[in-house]
């Protein structure tokens, strides 16, 4: 019987600056192995199971790279073999005119209230490490 247990660990990875597409899949992978590695050891954990990674649909993270790049980078580490469970979030955008607040279903973003063209994103960016099982 092996004692597993989640771990919160919220490191929250930057995901803009990079241009090529590989190249930016690759250095957010890095990241992820990193921020995994850093919580296990300190939680004295024996292997990590499963990772916990949020994904905002605007991201541009596809889940089979960091996946391929996980098991390249983690080999030989605590984190080595985990697997990776995806949570995408919608993207939410506000307007900036009369502030609602809604969740676009196609590219056009012009406020269903007020007509107006001034929508920021509130969520959809975001690319995290929510949590980890590990093993005791
Ligand atoms: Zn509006």
């Amino acid at each position: 019987m092996i004692s597993t247990r989640q771990l919160a660990t919220f490191g929250l990875i930057l995901t803009r600056g990079y241009n090529r597409p590989a190249m930016h899949e690759y250095a957010v992978t890095e990241n992820v192995v990193d921020i995994v590695c850093r919580h296990a050891v300190k939680a004295g954990a024996r292997r990590v199971r499963r990772v916990h990674l949020v994904v905002g649909e605007l991201s541009s993270i596809i889940d089979d790279s960091v996946q391929f790049y996980y098991d390249l980078i983690s080999e030989g580490t605590v984190a080595q073999a985990a697997e990776l469970v995806f949570r995408r979030v919608a993207v939410e955008v506000e307007c900036g005119a009369c502030g609602y607040v809604w969740q676009p279903a196609d590219a056009d973003w012009t406020c269903p209230q007020c007509g107006q063209a001034q929508a920021r994103v509130r969520a959809g960016r975001e690319f995290y490490v929510e949590s980890i099982e590990v093993e005791d």
